[in-house]
């Protein structure tokens, strides 16, 4: 799974199942990621200096890596992505489904 900090991804099970979202933070050790607006959870905040209104503050939770696909938007729906050496030497990602490239992976060698 190749997905990156600010990567729109689609969540594909649980609660959120079909939200698509911006990809906020990765935590690859625990396999998790969380998605703006993606099991958002409410804290509930007394007044204080930081927060003079009190009141809900809502916060993403981290959720599977697998629960989430990266999005295309050639195909307009989550996809399965591969890793391809582009012509320069560079890795780029693309969707499997339409071969449209997804952003790259890692540069390209520089020239010596
Ligand atoms: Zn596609």
């Amino acid at each position: 799974m190749h997905i990156k900090t600010n990567d729109i991804v689609q969540v594909i099970a649980g609660d959120d199942k079909g939200v698509k979202g911006k990809v906020l933070s990765i935590d690859r050790d625990a396999g998790k990621v969380v998605v703006e607006g993606v099991n958002r959870v409410y804290k509930h905040v007394k007044r204080s200096q930081k927060n003079p209104q009190g009141g809900r503050l809502s916060k993403e939770m981290p959720v599977r890596l697998s629960n989430v696909l990266l999005f295309c938007n050639k195909c307009n729906k989550a996809t399965r992505t591969g890793a391809r050496a582009a012509k320069d030497g560079s890795k780029e990602r693309f969707c499997r489904k339409c071969g449209n490239s997804l952003g790259q992976i890692s540069p390209a060698p520089k020239a010596s």
